[in-house]
């Protein structure tokens, strides 16, 4: 089979029972790049038939979803396009009418069994038993005079065999008595079951893939018995391998798996909550059930939709591989331009170093700070530790452990000795800058005989805080000589009490 000739139409076609999991946004991902490889269109649909499941939030956090990782559609609910409507239950007339075809040509028919009579069956452990496929009109006229509501069922053939082709997994054929009995189209209500609406729909959205989950792979001698009996040619079945938690052992639930400690994102909220960036987990995502050549781990999006063919997607189950995430992250993050980093960081650091937006953006210090820490972090969030220090006033650092003011094999009393002689250096020094602060810190430090280590580590404290910072004089240039003259006034006076009481 070739498919990758002509144009393709491809759908997302999720229902808006809950938020956008990472095993959804790699269906929407691969639906997406087979859309773009071909030149065809993306298309999205909401599938709402089961109103009972509807989840108003939903529908908010997928677009919002699907366009964070760059994954805008062609034709959809909020851009309408040639086949509108894209949300199934403001389709109930089309479904209807295919439904009244079937009927008419003796493919499906009513049945007016009860509810009650539906759980006497269950109750005995049956199906179905098909007992209204052959009414007499008459029969039919008294079950509807009795004021009887109907539903609609598909007349499955009772033998032979249906054959689904799948792009992945090849030809798959099923015995027709192992499709379950007569399945429901259209409900008593007049809204349609999946079954229905997505056959109807792939067909008049001219969809040529149908990529979904392997979990629809039992529905697929249902559909194709379906297209079928509407005289239509079934597009291509693609149903993609699922991803597997990260034991590999069962499959993605809603819980956060944990991976060396860290609680994994399951849903994209979390994704971008968590400082991921949308490239990183578009990279990994693309290799996940497809692989770019075997070997590449970090490719561009250009590049996967030059490559991307549904003929190449795996058929094996996959486990996240959450470690891997996590480094392509870190890559992403290295390779970025400083301009775009501080662009995507002020969202997450400006609630976290209760500043507005607007005023942590045009903050000179950002700027800064950013390629002191870009090689630094793994995540987006990560940069909140490495530069709050930078947007604290003086008195909000402090030395609850004044210990750690004190530099390696040194005293608490040569610990403030070092402060000061710093210090003075600092006042003195021009230009302030990164260069003359390390020669002057470095020669200071050689001519008192201490190892540069323990001369630099009490500035490192005083300044930030904390014994793991960014670059230790680039850090003070950003704070700016007073402030920095500021905090270490505060450190020694700390460290001259330590000092007394430690003696
Ligand atoms: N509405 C189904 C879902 O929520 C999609 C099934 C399909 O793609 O055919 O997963």
């Amino acid at each position: 089979m070739s498919h990758a000739t002509a144009p393709a139409r491809v759908r997302f076609a999720p229902s808006p029972t809950g938020f956008l999991h990472l095993g959804g946004l790699r269906t929407a991902l691969f639906d997406w790049l087979y859309a773009h490889h071909t030149g065809g269109q993306f298309i999205l649909r909401i599938e709402d038939t089961d109103q009972k499941r509807y989840n108003p939030e939903s529908l908010t956090n997928l677009m919002h979803s699907l366009r964070w990782l760059g994954l805008n559609w062609d034709e959809g609910p909020d851009i309408g396009g040639p086949h509108a409507p894209y949300v199934q239950s403001e389709r109930k007339a089309i479904y209807q009418q295919y439904a009244g075809q079937l009927i008419a040509e003796g493919k499906a028919y009513r049945c007016y069994t009860t509810a009650a009579e539906l759980e006497e069956l269950r109750r005995q452990g049956k199906e179905y038993d098909r007992r209204h496929r052959w009414l007499t009109d008459a029969a039919r006229a008294a079950f509807e005079a009795e004021g009887r509501t109907s539903v609609v069922r598909f007349a499955v053939p009772l033998e032979g065999v249906t054959t689904v082709h799948d792009v992945v997994r090849g030809d798959v054929t099923v015995d027709n008595r192992r499709i379950p009995v007569d399945p429901v189209l259209l409900k008593s209500d007049g809204m349609p079951t999946y079954h229905l609406a997505v056959v109807v729909d792939d067909h008049l959205m001219e969809i040529t893939h149908i990529l979904r989950g392997e979990e629809w792979l039992p529905s697929a001698p249902l559909h194709t018995l379906l297209y079928a009996a509407l005289g239509w040619q079934c597009p291509y079945f693609v149903h993609l391998p699922v991803i597997l938690d990260p034991s590999g052992k069962g499959k993605m639930s809603k819980r956060k798996p944990i991976v060396d400690g860290r609680e994994m994102p399951v849903f994209v909220s979390d994704l971008m909550a968590e400082g991921y960036l949308a490239d990183a987990v578009f990279n990994f995502l693309a290799n996940t059930g497809w692989s770019f050549d075997g070997e590449r781990e970090v490719f561009t999006r250009e590049e996967a939709i030059a490559r991307f063919d549904v003929a190449d997607i795996s058929a094996k189950a996959t486990a996240v591989d959450y470690k891997k995430l996590e480094w392509l992250n870190g890559v992403y993050i290295r390779q970025m331009a400083p301009a775009e980093l501080r662009q995507q960081l002020v969202p997450y650091l400006a609630p976290a170093l209760g500043m507005p937006e607007e005023t942590l953006a045009a903050d000179p210090r950002l700027e800064q700070l950013i390629p002191l820490i870009q090689e630094r972090m793994k995540y987006l969030t990560d940069a909140t530790t490495l530069v709050d220090w930078a947007f604290a006033r003086a008195e909000a650092i402090t030395y609850p452990d004044p210990a750690a003011l004190v530099g390696k094999k040194l005293t608490p009393a040569q610990s403030v000795e070092v402060l000061e002689t710093g210090t003075a250096l600092i006042r003195e020094l021009e230009p302030f800058d990164e260069p003359s602060l390390e020669a002057a810190f470095r020669a200071r430090a050689e001519a008192m005989g201490i190892k540069v280590g323990s001369f630099f580590a009490p500035f490192r404290v005083a300044i930030t805080g904390k014994t793991v910072s960014p670059p230790l004089f680039e850090s003070m240039v950003v704070l700016g000589r007073e402030e920095t003259l500021r905090r270490l006034a505060n450190a020694t006076e700390t460290l001259r009490t330590y000092a007394t009481q430690a003696v």
